[in-house]
């Protein structure tokens, strides 16, 4: 287990623009959050405002928040960051945000201007082949039409999505069909080896086997080292069971971590996880809401 010298109070604001990495700052607690129904509602997308005022409130302190999503960019600066922008008391503090994409595959920050970075891809990612892509692609918008769409567009995967309306007993049932099929798929192009099928919630997704919220995680935990950042405690939120990986990487690399869980319980079904998960009474955003708001703080403030 990693060992911290406390340098501040955590409760003390830190100055934007303070220089990070020669002025290590021991915080009690850091967030991570899964975005697509942890963060939003996860059939609507629509964003739940005290979730955001939660987070606003961690960033305003001077302490740094992360997010871990499987979603692309575009929608991430389109339909999420704009709710946070909105309650900042100034972009500087979007400079403790660090967001991470495409299950890893990609992350960007802000300078201490609060001036979105360029995104960095992480290293040795492959992507997939074009005539694969559209192949799966023609068969999302002809035989799954009804309750699934290609998705946004991401580099780093191919991620056809539930369509907003459609029954979702259905989806599943459809969804289980296309796992199949992408799997043959991927064998036929002899790409099995390097690429895998990975099934959500909402959505299917064909990526390299290096993508998922472990990977994410670990580029959070590198980002956190830069800042010199030093959390004594880590608290991951997940609505998936694919979101687990993200609490057993930190767990793995020696750092005290509980899982909160807030999608449906059988999922973890049968799991053997060796840190602390706690399950919510509601579920997805409002489950987010029913932790931040009765939570004790595992640190000192
Ligand atoms: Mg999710």
């Amino acid at each position: 287990m990693p060992s911290y010298s406390e340098s501040t109070q955590p409760d003390e604001p830190l100055a934007a623009g303070h220089s990070k990495v020669d002025h290590p700052v021991a915080i009690s607690e850091m967030l991570f959050f899964d975005i697509d129904g942890v963060i939003t509602e996860p059939v609507t997308g629509e964003v739940e405002p005290e979730v955001v005022n939660e987070i606003v409130a961690i960033l305003e302190r001077g302490e740094p928040v992360a997010f871990n999503t499987g979603r692309g960019l575009i929608w991430v600066l389109r339909d999420i960051l704009p709710h946070f922008e909105a309650r900042i008391s100034k972009r500087s503090i979007l400079s403790r945000l660090c967001i991470v994409y495409q299950k890893g595959a990609f992350q960007v920050t802000f300078d201490e201007k609060g001036e979105q970075e360029k995104p960095v891809v992480a290293p040795g990612i492959a992507l997939l082949p074009n005539s694969l892509r559209e192949e799966v692609l023609q068969l999302i918008t002809t035989k799954y039409s009804e309750t699934m769409f290609p998705g946004e567009e991401k580099e780093a995967l191919l991620s056809p999505q539930f369509k907003p309306g459609a029954d979702f007993a259905q989806y599943k049932a459809d969804q289980a069909k296309l796992v199949d099929e992408l799997q043959a798929m991927l064998q036929r192009y002899g790409l099995d080896d390097q690429f895998r099928v990975d099934a959500t919630r909402i959505a299917t997704d064909i990526e390299d086997r290096h993508l998922g919220k472990a990977l994410g995680a670990q580029r959070v935990l590198e980002w956190l080292k830069e800042q010199g950042f030093q959390p004594k405690y880590f608290i991951t939120f997940g609505d998936s069971k694919s979101d687990v990986d993200m609490a057993e990487e930190i767990f793995r690399q020696g750092f005290p971590v509980e899982l909160v869980f807030v999608g449906e319980k059988g999922q973890l079904q049968g799991m053997q996880l060796p840190f602390p998960v706690s399950f919510t009474q509601a579920f997805c955003e409002k489950g987010t809401i029913e932790y931040l708001k009765n939570r004790s703080h595992k640190g000192s403030f």
